[in-house]
């Protein structure tokens, strides 16, 4: 295994993407949310977000021709696992692997079907540009994991961004919000012109640091607290006795047992509060 400094000298003297590209043929397909990321002065500073990267694993989903994959091992990364549903593009990576000197392995499967914690051991870091079209289940699917990863560092629509880590009372406080803040810290690192891709999509784009919350407060179930966020904010501007009609028969006796007035909305209720009304809701299903 190279040292660091080796390493980043041989990712250095490389092709530049845009070569590596052209030579095998990666036309951007949108379908795969293929935006690439040319630029190694950014992919370095995306890398440097993730913190410490020498040891553990770091996670990459979408790869394509590398240009994040580049700045992670040119920024010391001990050992990169690399999921890349586009098969054309594990050719173009191959130089790269050849430079990492045994950091860098790169699968072919699709992200929303792998298991995080088979990739490599603890601490797991998962760093991405995601592709934008799954981008919203990939963070809910490893919100449900939290306890294994250790940060996110994940490019995502600025819109969606903002979705992520809003806060109560605000015009983009909703369900992506509180799964988000009940399991984890996030903040926009980030922010970032069409421009900043190629090809260049249509939104401007920022990337969000994820730090999981070890253990989660408050005790409750990931699927209950999207059971009723979804009910809540299926109609987020209904007070909550008319909006959790959804949910139960009884929406008043629910929100008793949660000690939540109920002519409050969903959209300025805090995120403790829609903790205690997923474990009232559980217990009214009988399972608490
Ligand atoms: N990391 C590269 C960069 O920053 O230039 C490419 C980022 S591009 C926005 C998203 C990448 O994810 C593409 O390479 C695409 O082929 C890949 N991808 C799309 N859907 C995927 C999935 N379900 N699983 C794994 N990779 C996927």
């Amino acid at each position: 295994m190279g040292n660091p400094g080796d390493i980043a000298e041989r990712i250095a003297i490389l092709p530049p993407l845009r070569e590596v590209i052209a030579a095998h043929g990666l036309s951007a397909r949108k379908g795969l949310g293929q935006n690439f990321l040319l630029d190694l002065n950014l992919t370095g500073k995306i890398a440097r977000i993730a913190g410490a990267i020498h040891d553990g694993t770091v996670i990459e989903v979408g790869p394509g021709p590398g240009g994040l994959t580049r700045g992670l091992l040119s920024e010391g990364a001990g050992r990169v696992v690399a999921i890349e549903k586009d098969p054309r593009c594990i050719e173009a990576l191959a130089p790269l692997i050849e430079a990492s000197g045994g950091r860098l392995d790169v699968i072919t499967a699709d992200a929303l079907e792998t298991d995080i914690e088979a990739l490599g051991p603890a601490p797991r870091r998962i760093v991405a540009n995601l592709p934008y079209n799954v981008a919203t289940p990939l963070l809910i699917g490893w919100l449900k994991r939290a306890e294994a990863v250790d940060r996110l560092v994940l490019m995502f629509q600025r819109e969606v961004a903002e979705r992520i880590v809003a806060a109560p009372g605000t015009e983009a406080y909703g369900r992506l919000a509180v799964l988000t803040g009940w399991r984890a810290h996030a903040r926009i690192a980030m922010t970032l012109p069409p421009r900043a891709f190629t090809p260049p999509p249509k939104v401007e784009s920022a990337v969000v640091e994820i730090e999981p919350r070890h253990p989660p407060p408050g005790d409750c179930d990931i699927a209950d607290l999207e059971r009723v966020t979804a009910a809540a904010f299926g109609q987020r501007r209904k007070m909550l006795r008319g909006a959790l009609k959804s949910l139960t028969k009884n929406p008043a006796g629910l929100l008793a047992a949660a000690d939540i007035d109920p002519t409050t909305r969903a959209e300025t209720l805090p995120i403790e509060a829609f903790v205690r009304l997923a474990r009232a809701w559980r217990a009214e299903m009988g399972r608490g």
